[in-house]
C-alpha cells in the first residue's frame, strides 16, 4: 500500500502537470468509492497537497478532491483520445483537464476510494488522523504524549494514524528496528519517543528522496517503479541475519500484519 514517500512522490511528479488546470468533463466507475470524481467538475485545481497518505487537490471554490490509492491506486496523465478508446477494466476515473489531457485514477484491486471535501471538513480516518509524519513542527514531546494516550502495541498505535499521518507498514518496521524498539512494546519513555521520531523522519526522508518503495504495484506518476526497495533493512526479512548483529529476525503478525524484527537488538 502506497504511504507517504510514495504518496509524496506522486504529489510532487502531479503538480506541474494539474496545477491551475480545470477539472472538466469526467467519467467515474458507477461505485460509491469513485462517483465523488463527477463532484469536482468545474474546480480549478490551485493546490497539489498531501496529508499522510492522502492526495488533496485544492480547488478554486474552497472544495478538496481527496484521492486514496488504496492498495493498488494509481494516478496519471494521458490523452484524452487514448483513455476514450481504451478499454481499460481498471480505470476507475477520469477529468479532461485541457489540451487534449485527462488526469485518469486506475485501481485494479478498488481499495482505493474518492471523495470532495468542503472547506478541509473531513470524514473517515484522514478526519482522525495525527499531523503528518514530516511536519516540522512535531516536536519529540508532541509525539511522546500522543503515544502516552494509547497502551496498545507501538506497532499498532503507529498504523492507526493516530499519533502521525502517513506511516505504514514498511516504514513502521525500519523505523522501530533503527530506534532499537520492539514493536510489542506498549510503553514508550520519552527518550525512546524521541529515537522513534527521528527514525520515522530519517526512513520516511530517504524514501521520499528515492522515489518511494515499490514492492509489487507502486508506480510513480510517470508510472516508472520507486528505488528505495534497494534500502529496506528490516521489513520483510525475516528469517535473514539482522544487517545491525546478524542475528535471525523475526515474525509475528500484529493485528493482522506480518510485524518483522529483530529479537536483539529490538528488546523490550
Ligand atoms: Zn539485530
Amino acid at each position: 500500500m502506497p504511504e507517504l514517500p510514495e504518496v509524496e512522490t506522486i504529489r510532487r511528479e502531479l503538480e506541474p502537470l494539474v496545477l491551475g488546470r480545470t477539472l472538466g468533463e469526467a467519467w467515474a466507475f458507477p461505485h460509491t468509492k469513485f462517483l465523488p470524481a463527477l463532484d469536482a467538475v468545474g474546480g480549478r485545481v490551485t493546490v497539489v497537497g498531501r496529508r499522510g497518505k492522502y492526495l488533496l487537490l485544492g480547488l478554486h471554490d474552497d472544495r478538496e478532491l481527496v484521492v486514496h490509492l488504496g492498495m493498488t491506486g494509481s494516478l496519471s496523465v494521458r490523452s484524452v483520445e487514448v483513455v476514450g478508446r481504451a478499454e481499460d477494466p481498471h480505470l476507475r476515473a477520469w477529468w479532461e483537464i485541457g489540451g487534449d489531457e485527462a488526469l485518469v485514477f486506475r485501481d485494479t484491486r478498488r481499495f482505493g476510494r474518492l471523495a470532495v471535501a468542503l472547506g478541509g471538513v473531513y470524514s473517515g480516518t484522514l478526519a482522525v488522523q495525527g499531523p503528518d509524519a514530516l511536519d516540522p513542527t512535531i516536536t519529540a514531546d508532541d509525539f511522546w504524549k500522543a503515544l502516552k494516550s494509547s497502551r496498545r502495541a507501538i506497532k499498532t498505535q503507529l498504523l492507526s494514524q493516530r499519533p502521525l499521518a502517513g506511516v505504514g507498514n514498511i516504514y513502521a518496521d525500519e523505523a522501530l528496528w533503527i530506534a532499537r524498539i520492539d514493536p510489542r512494546a506498549r510503553r514508550m519513555t520519552r527518550a525512546q519517543a524521541a529515537l522513534l521520531l527521528d527514525a520515522l523522519r530519517e526512513v520516511l526522508s530517504a524514501s521520499v528522496d528515492n522515489g518511494g518503495t515499490t514492492l509489487r504495484d507502486y508506480r510513480t506518476v510517470a508510472g516508472e517503479s520507486g528505488r528505495n526497495q534497494e534500502r529496506i533493512a528490516c521489513y520483510g526479512r525475516y528469517g535473514e541475519p539482522c544487517l545491525r548483529c546478524a542475528t535471525i529476525l523475526r515474525r509475528t503478525v500484529l493485528d493482522g500484519r506480518t510485524t518483522t524484527w529483530c529479537p536483539s537488538c529490538q528488546r523490550r
